[in-house]
């Protein structure tokens, strides 16, 4: 059986049961490709930043008059850390290591500009660290130097972008139309797993009486299903939170030409992602953050997805993954326009 070749190997590491369910739930294993977006399309702004925005958004008259947003790709800046000396500069967004600081504040300036007509809007930022912690921005927020610990944030302040950072993890935008309240939250798998932006809706609820059918939301750039492998224990985790969890999951081969060139591995029943060229587990978690938005209310028709794959397009966007940690952090920004 040619086919079994190698396949027994590590079934003892599988958890039992988990198998089972996810064959289940198997929708058929998908290729990479099958999976895999098209190029976003991106607005390119006077200074050179080009960023993801929102075109319901932006065809909406009544929420341009008053919200600013974008999501940042690595196009537009200064930084010269995460590329090639010949090419262009980065728009990295975080302080990290292997960037200079003056590098990331003029890299701000120029998000802050874009996004406002004013360099000197001011950006809070958060210090994340993948928790379901949701902050309420304040006047003082306008000026203050450290960020706030929290991987949330809701705003009614006039004036000010709250944001997010990310390099794959997925970054969710929530306005309220009516009330005129913003908020950014950070979900990789960790802050999905304990529904940050399922609560964070829930907070905008508990703090400014939001309304779910008067909110808009969208779902930034990040690693999508057709890259995000993951272990078998992410599906534990998300059954163990999520009736759901098993539509989140899918089998993943990593090119068409291992379908081509193996087609009996397509027709074995065996555990996934235990061959070097086998199929291996992949999240969705842009469609586990719209489960959440749904759950907390949004209406379907209000959530948007820019697209946009980290991984796929590293030409475009930072990725954690694809640069193995060496990477610059993008920008999901939101906020209230002052009034004149
Ligand atoms: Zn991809």
């Amino acid at each position: 059986m040619l086919s079994n070749a190698g396949l027994v190997r590590n079934r003892r590491a599988t958890p039992a049961g988990v198998t089972t369910r996810l064959r289940n739930a198997r929708r058929g294993a998908a290729s990479k490709e099958e999976l895999a977006g098209a190029m976003p399309e991106t607005q390119r702004f006077a200074n050179g930043v080009e960023l993801l925005q929102v075109s319901p958004w932006l065809e909406n008259k009544k929420l341009k008059s008053w919200l600013w947003h974008g999501f940042s790709t690595r196009i537009g800046g200064v930084s010269g850390a995460y590329s090639a000396e010949d090419a262009p500069g980065d728009l990295n967004l975080g302080f990290t290591a292997a960037d200079s600081r003056e590098a990331v504040q003029r890299n701000r300036q120029l998000l802050a500009e874009a996004i406002s007509g004013k360099s000197d809007t001011p950006i809070a930022a958060l210090r994340q660290f993948h928790s379901n912690l949701v902050v309420v921005a304040e006047q003082g927020d306008i000026s203050r130097q450290q960020p706030r610990k929290a991987d949330g944030v809701i705003s009614s302040v006039p004036g000010l972008l709250v944001a997010i950072q990310t390099a794959d993890c997925i970054p969710v935008l929530v306005a309220d139309r009516r009330q005129r309240i913003v908020a950014a939250f950070h979900a990789g798998w960790r802050g999905t797993v304990k529904r940050i932006v399922e609560l964070g809706v829930g907070r905008m609820r508990l703090e400014f009486g939001c309304k779910p059918e008067d909110l808009v939301a969208a779902i930034g750039p990040g690693a999508s299903q057709c890259c995000y492998a993951v272990g078998e224990e992410l599906l534990s985790e998300f059954e163990s939170q999520f009736s759901y969890a098993r539509e989140l999951f899918r089998e993943v081969f990593d090119s068409d030409s291992v379908r081509t060139k193996y087609p009996m591995l397509f027709l074995t029943q065996r555990a996934p992602g235990h061959s070097p060229i086998g199929p291996q587990l992949h999240l969705d978690l842009i469609e586990a953050n719209r489960r959440q938005l749904l759950d907390a209310g949004v209406k379907t028709s209000a959530i948007s997805a820019t697209g946009g794959c980290t991984n796929c397009h590293p030409e475009l966007f930072f990725s954690h993954r694809v640069s193995r940690g060496h990477a610059g952090r993008m920008m999901s920004v939101i906020g209230i326009k002052p009034k004149r």
